[in-house]
C-alpha cells in the first residue's frame, strides 16, 4: 500500500487509486484520477484535509460531475467525495439543512414536500448542493444565492460559516480551496401542490429547450445582455461534430457526447465556438463548466 493511501485510510476515508473520472462526470469524458477518497464525516474530511496540506498534494471536490471537463489525462491528486453525514439533508421550519454531497434535487424534493417553496427554480439542476454553492447555480432568472441563508466550510485546518455572499453570475460563493461541508437554505411557506406545479413548469420547459444525453448543461456563460446559445447558432455550428462530440441542434450552448468522445474533442469544439464568435461578434466566451487536468496544455483562451 503506498504511504498516501495508507496515510488517508488512516483517518477512516475510504481510498482508491487511478479511478476513470468519465464514470464520474455527466459528460462521461475524463481520464483518471490518481486518487479518490470517500468522507463521511466532517472530522474526517478535516483529517484527510490535513494529511494532504501537509504532504503538499492536490486535492479537488467532486460533487456529481455535471459542471467539468475532465482531460483526457485526468487529475493529479486526490478527488474527494462527500459521503454519509457530508450528504445529509433535512427541514427544520422553513429551513432546508443540506450537506455539501447532497443531491440538489433532492433539497428541492424534500422543500416541496414540507410545503416550502424558494427552490423550485433549481428542479432539473443535476448537481450537488455543494457544486451549487461553487457555482451559484441558477435557472429562469433565480440562483442559489438568493435562498442561501449560511455556508460552512472546511480548508485545511479551518472551518468557517459564511452568511455574507458576493453574488455573481455563475462565480463561486465561497472562496475557492474550501470545501462546503454544510449549508443552509431560507424558505417561505405555500402549497405543497404550488411547489410541485412550479416544478413540473420547469421541468417541461428544460424538456422543450435542452438536449438529452451526455452533457454538462451550459458550456459558456452567458455574455452581459445576451445567450451564448443565440451567438454560437448565428454562427451556423448546431451540429458541427469532432469525433464522438456534437454542438447540440437543440441548443447551441450544449456540447452532447454521442457516446464515443474524448475530453480533447469537446475542448475542440468549445474552442471552436468561442473563436467563432469572438470573430463575428468580439464577444469572448467565458466557459461556465470548470476545467479540470488541461494545465500545461497550450489553450489560446481561457488559461
Ligand atoms: C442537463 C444539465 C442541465 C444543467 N442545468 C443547469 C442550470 O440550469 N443552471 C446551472 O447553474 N447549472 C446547470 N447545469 C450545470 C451543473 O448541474 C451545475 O453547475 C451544478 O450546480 C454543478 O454541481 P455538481 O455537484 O455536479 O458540481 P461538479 O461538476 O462536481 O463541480 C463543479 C465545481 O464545484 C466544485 N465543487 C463541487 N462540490 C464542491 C464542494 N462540496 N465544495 C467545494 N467545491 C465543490 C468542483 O470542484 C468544481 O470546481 C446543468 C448540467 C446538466 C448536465
Amino acid at each position: 500500500m503506498s504511504p498516501l493511501i495508507e496515510a488517508i485510510s488512516g483517518t477512516g476515508a475510504r481510498v482508491e487509486a487511478s479511478v476513470p473520472l468519465h464514470a464520474h462526470t455527466t459528460w462521461r469524458v475524463g481520464g483518471p484520477a490518481d486518487y479518490m477518497a470517500w468522507v463521511d464525516s466532517a472530522g474526517v474530511l478535516a483529517e484527510v484535509l490535513t494529511v494532504l496540506h501537509g504532504r503538499g498534494v492536490g486535492s479537488m471536490v467532486l460533487g456529481n460531475g455535471s459542471n467539468v471537463l475532465v482531460s483526457d489525462r485526468g487529475y493529479r491528486g486526490v478527488v474527494l467525495r462527500l459521503s454519509g453525514e457530508l450528504a445529509d439533508l433535512s427541514v427544520d421550519g422553513e429551513r432546508v439543512i443540506a450537506g455539501g454531497g447532497a443531491g440538489l434535487r433532492a433539497a428541492v424534493e424534500a422543500a416541496a414536500k414540507a410545503g416550502l417553496t424558494g427552490l423550485e427554480f433549481a428542479f432539473g439542476i443535476p448537481g450537488t448542493v455543494g457544486g451549487a454553492v461553487m457555482t451559484n447555480a441558477g435557472a429562469f432568472s433565480s440562483s442559489v444565492s438568493e435562498c442561501l441563508l449560511s455556508v460552512r466550510t472546511l480548508a485545511a485546518g479551518e472551518s468557517r460559516t459564511r452568511e455574507r455572499f458576493e453574488a455573481g453570475y455563475r462565480e463561486a460563493l465561497v472562496p475557492n480551496g474550501e470545501v462546503v461541508v454544510a449549508t443552509v437554505f431560507a424558505l417561505a411557506r405555500d402549497s405543497a401542490a404550488g411547489v410541485r406545479a412550479r416544478m413540473a413548469e420547469r421541468a417541461s420547459a428544460r424538456r422543450a429547450s435542452q438536449p438529452g444525453g451526455a452533457t454538462a448543461g451550459s458550456v459558456f456563460k452567458n455574455p452581459e445582455g445576451d445567450h451564448a446559445g443565440r451567438l454560437i447558432d448565428l454562427c451556423g455550428l448546431k451540429g458541427r461534430r469532432e469525433g464522438g462530440a456534437r454542438i447540440s441542434e437543440v441548443h447551441a450552448n450544449f456540447i452532447v457526447n454521442d457516446g464515443s468522445a474524448s475530453a480533447s474533442d469537446i475542448r475542440t469544439l468549445m474552442l471552436l465556438a468561442a473563436e467563432e464568435v469572438f470573430q463575428r461578434f468580439g464577444v469572448r466566451l467565458e466557459p461556465e463548466v470548470s476545467l479540470v487536468g488541461f494545465e500545461g496544455l497550450e489553450t489560446e483562451w481561457w488559461d
